[in-house]
């Protein structure tokens, strides 16, 4: 499935509680964005954005849990906040690319899964944006854990 693939610093991440961690080791990674029916389902989004790496490149510091989405694939969890972490198969791993610190933000190279990719999704830049309202921030106290 390896398709446009390039090289990558090395890159860390991990769930929104801090359970479970992952540093991926620098080197060659394939990045794309899945709009499949499963990948939507799998992560309640609209599409995946998956890094693709071999798996003995990633360090896990915590265990997460695993469901057999298929007969060729598992999707990993955090057992204790849920955070969808990724997908894996025989040929690697495909790590969900919103896990990662703000400090490594690559632009996807491909998308997959054309079949059920949402049609809105033309129309991103022509929605009206806003940012989180610092009157509301101010009354929040997170329980996610610190990123770097
Ligand atoms: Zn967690
Ligand atoms: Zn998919």
């Amino acid at each position: 499935m390896r398709r446009f693939e390039r090289d990558y610093p090395q890159a860390r991440g991990g769930c929104q509680c801090g359970a479970v961690r992952f540093t991926i080791s620098a080197g060659p990674a394939d990045y794309g964005i899945c709009h499949c029916r499963m990948c939507q389902r799998a992560t309640g989004n609209a599409f995946a954005p998956l890094f693709q790496v071999p798996a003995d490149r990633v360090t896990w510091h915590g265990t997460a849990r695993e469901w057999a989405s298929s007969n060729l694939a598992w999707r990993g969890f955090c057992p204790t906040c849920g955070t969808p972490l990724y997908y894996r198969d025989a040929e690697g791993i495909e790590i969900m690319a919103g896990c990662f610190t703000p400090d490594f933000r690559p632009e996807p190279l491909f998308e997959t899964g054309a079949e059920s990719r949402l049609g809105w999704l033309d129309h991103m830049t022509d929605r009206p944006r806003f940012e989180t309202q610092a009157a509301l921030v101010a009354h929040v106290t997170s329980y996610q854990s610190r990123e770097d």
